[in-house]
């Protein structure tokens, strides 16, 4: 399709909002009004129409599923090279690639750590220690305020003078420490991938000139969840040219919790004055019940600018509320449900998602899927990248990559067992923090030091000294060639095979913990035959990476993945989408079931306690509008929880949806005897077309 036939398709304010070039432009619309499409179109507008290089645009979004359909959706508008070097990705990924290609200006050396959540509380645990025996509360505490900072863009130095009190005061000074070690690891955390960008673009001209030499044009999605110093990072690199689109929603604010700000929409008119802002009203996505639903749902939040949304579609399905006896049953329900109603509305495995607050309450429904042979695929939650061998392999791709990892090292120096105990790792540690040299260094490289004879026996030196020569010869012949090759026989020599059939109950559960190893290693293989993101603001600059370099960028990238809770396999294939409410932003589904419509569940009991229900409404307002046909809400009246039943309340959302909208089914109190009896004639015609 040429870019003509595409922008004739939009209604006239879309085009309005991609044809405006000249200034900083925000499309502030409810869901499913052709916000993402405006991004995906324009993009395509600024290379066919405008002649701008793709590689001079970049376009950033939330989650890695929403860049991955977005990219797609550009990829059928741009043709061949036309798409070359485009930047599609998430602000993270974004941030990952300026750190990349700026780290001699940032002070870190090449072959950086990623930490992940874990990896930095147990840093912190370590810093926190040393004060005192902490608990594990506390760390998180102190772990959240320093997140919380790090968005705000406040700085280990400024921290102190935030601080309101003496628990925050404490965190000001971990977070102190916290960073001058991340430094000494030369590592950085998630948080990082966006305040180390923002700060070497404010204080370094030269860097700031580079980026702005590289990128032209930003697009910024899903432009409600912001946070400051991603709101820095666009206003930093734009507000010379003011060259923008941000599409966002107000009522779909999801992440406060994660420091987002979406007054950031308020802002953006105040910093740039020029700001065009284009609205958009006809929903193109849901049936007429759905979106009056949705509409009347989040009519009773408060809002910043009111909008209507209306939809051509006509009013389709009633929205079914399906009350189950309990967890189980409603498992069930959806199961079986999805079975059949795939052959009544002759529908494809992929037109149904399955949306819920927490991925714990994605269990019961997998086994029952799996009952079904029903296949799904669960986003986030207990992924690929969060079981233990893959844990191990990440925690080795690291330690080959930055030797400094003492994370990695300590997850791995007894994985498979090297008869290394844990009194043997408290000494290398003290001798690495300095007491008896006084300096720090890693555990990696304080076993290669002589001294340690006099603080550990020689079988430990010795057994530690095995372990180092290792991953040092392991380092030198990726080095020397194939690095792939080289960390796959690495996983043969140590055995580590035998060591899951040690651990594992049973044969084939080894069996496919090591089959996952073996997918990793493929992945990590794959992501570096496909062209390497444009990782250098000077485009020439990309061509002289090394084999390691591309072996170093590509596990970088793969922890990225990790820390964003992402699944191995870039799966388009024909099957059931199992993900939370917060997963799902962006995307759209012909069939959609909501699990858990509870009180305590959605709202949560802790958005309850802490008075935050509107954010969770706004929750049910993302998930309702993903439905494209037909929507239907489960809830259970028992649940276990901390081992026993417990009685659920309906959620008051159910409460706030039009009535005369809703078909109940399996709530006493409200049924109506002729409904049921209709009901019935309806499952006995759906029977029959069923049975031909
Ligand atoms: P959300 O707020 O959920 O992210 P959105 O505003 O980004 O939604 P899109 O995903 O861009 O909305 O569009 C919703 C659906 O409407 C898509 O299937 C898209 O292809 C379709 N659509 C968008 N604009 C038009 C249009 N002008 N005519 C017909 N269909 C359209
Ligand atoms: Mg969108």
């Amino acid at each position: 399709m040429s870019i003509k036939q595409r922008l004739a398709k939009l209604n006239p304010r879309q085009q309005e909002a991609v044809r405006y070039i000249d200034g900083p432009c925000l499309v502030l619309a409810g869901a499913g009004s052709g916000k993402t499409s405006v991004i995906t179109t324009k993009i395509a507008y600024l290379v066919q129409e405008c002649g701008m290089s793709a590689r001079r645009i970049a376009a950033v979004t939330f989650t890695n599923k929403a860049a991955r359909e977005m990219k797609e959706r550009v990829g059928q508008l741009l043709k061949g090279k036309e798409g070359h070097g485009l930047t599609v990705s998430t602000f993270h990924t974004l941030g990952l690639n300026i750190i990349r290609g700026e780290l001699k200006a940032l002070g870190y050396k090449p072959g950086f750590s990623l930490f992940d959540p874990e990896d930095a509380k147990a840093l912190l645990r370590d810093l926190m220690n040393k004060d005192a025996q902490v608990e594990a509360d506390q760390i998180n505490r102190v772990q959240h305020q320093i997140s919380q900072w790090k968005n705000d863009l406040v700085l280990p130095g400024e921290a102190l003078s935030h601080a309101v009190d003496d628990d925050e005061q404490y965190a000001a000074r971990v977070y102190e420490a916290y960073v001058r070690h991340l430094k000494a690891y030369n590592a950085v955390d998630f948080d990082d991938l966006i305040l180390l960008p923002v700060v070497l673009l404010r204080d370094d001209p030269e860097a700031l000139a580079r980026w702005r030499r590289k990128i032209h044009y930003m697009l910024v999605d899903e432009y409600q969840d912001t946070n400051v110093s991603q709101y820095l990072l666009v206003k930093l690199l734009m507000s010379e040219r003011a060259t923008f689109t941000v599409v966002g929603d107000d009522d779909q604010s999801i992440y406060a919790w994660r420091g987002a700000r979406p007054e950031n929409l308020v802002t953006l008119g105040e910093d740039f004055p020029r700001l065009k802002v284009v609205k958009l009203e006809q929903n193109y996505r849901s049936t007429g019940t759905i979106l009056r639903a949705a509409n009347t749902l989040i009519a009773h939040n408060p809002h910043v600018y009111e909008k209507t949304l209306w939809s051509q579609m006509g009013d389709g399905e009633a929205i079914r509320v399906v009350v189950n006896r309990h967890e189980e049953a409603e498992a069930e329900r959806v199961a079986s449900e999805i079975l059949t109603r795939r052959i009544k509305a002759r529908a494809e495995w992929r037109d149904f998602a399955v949306l819920y607050r927490g991925n714990f309450q994605a269990r019961l429904l997998e086994l029952k899927l799996q009952h079904y042979q029903i296949p799904y695929k669960l986003s986030g939650g207990t992924s690929f990248f969060s079981r233990g061998e893959i844990k191990d392999a990440m925690a080795y791709l690291r330690l080959l990559i930055n030797p400094a990892d003492d994370n990695a090292f300590l997850r791995i120096v007894n994985v498979p067992r090297r008869e290394v105990g844990p009194g043997t790792l408290e000494k290398l540690a003290n001798y690495a923090n300095g007491q008896a040299t006084g300096r720090g260094i890693s555990l990696f490289a304080a076993c290669h030091e002589l001294g340690l004879e006099q603080v550990l026996p020689t079988r430990a030196v010795e057994r530690l000294g095995r372990f180092t020569h290792f991953i040092d010869g392991v380092r030198k012949r990726m080095d020397q060639g194939d690095a792939i090759a080289a960390i796959r026989e690495m996983m043969h020599d140590m055995d580590y095979e035998a060591w899951l059939h040690q651990n594992a109950s049973a044969p084939t559960i080894a069996e496919r913990r090591m089959a996952n190893v073996w997918t990793l290693i493929d992945q990590l293989e794959n992501s570096m035959q496909a062209a390497p993101e444009d990782a250098s603001p000077e485009d020439s600059a990309a061509s002289d990476e090394t084999e390691t370099d591309d072996v170093q960028s590509a596990i970088s990238r793969l922890v990225l993945r990790d820390i964003l809770e992402q699944q191995a396999e870039e799966d388009d294939s024909d099957r059931v989408q199992l993900l939370t409410m917060h997963a799902s932003k962006g995307l759209e589904f012909p069939h959609v079931y909501l699990m858990g419509l509870e009180e305590e569940l959605l709202p949560h009991r802790n958005a309850v306690e802490a008075g935050t229900v509107e954010e969770e409404r706004r929750l049910a307002y993302v998930g309702i509008t993903r439905a494209r046909q037909t929507l239907t809400l489960t809830l259970a009246r028992q649940r276990k929880a901390y081992g026993e039943l417990m009685d659920c309340a309906p959620s008051r959302f159910l409460d706030e949806l039009p009535e005369a909208d809703l078909d109940w089914e399996g709530r006493a109190d409200k049924e109506d005897p002729e409904k049921k009896q209709a009901r019935g004639k309806d499952a006995i015609a759906g029977l029959r077309s069923l049975l031909g």
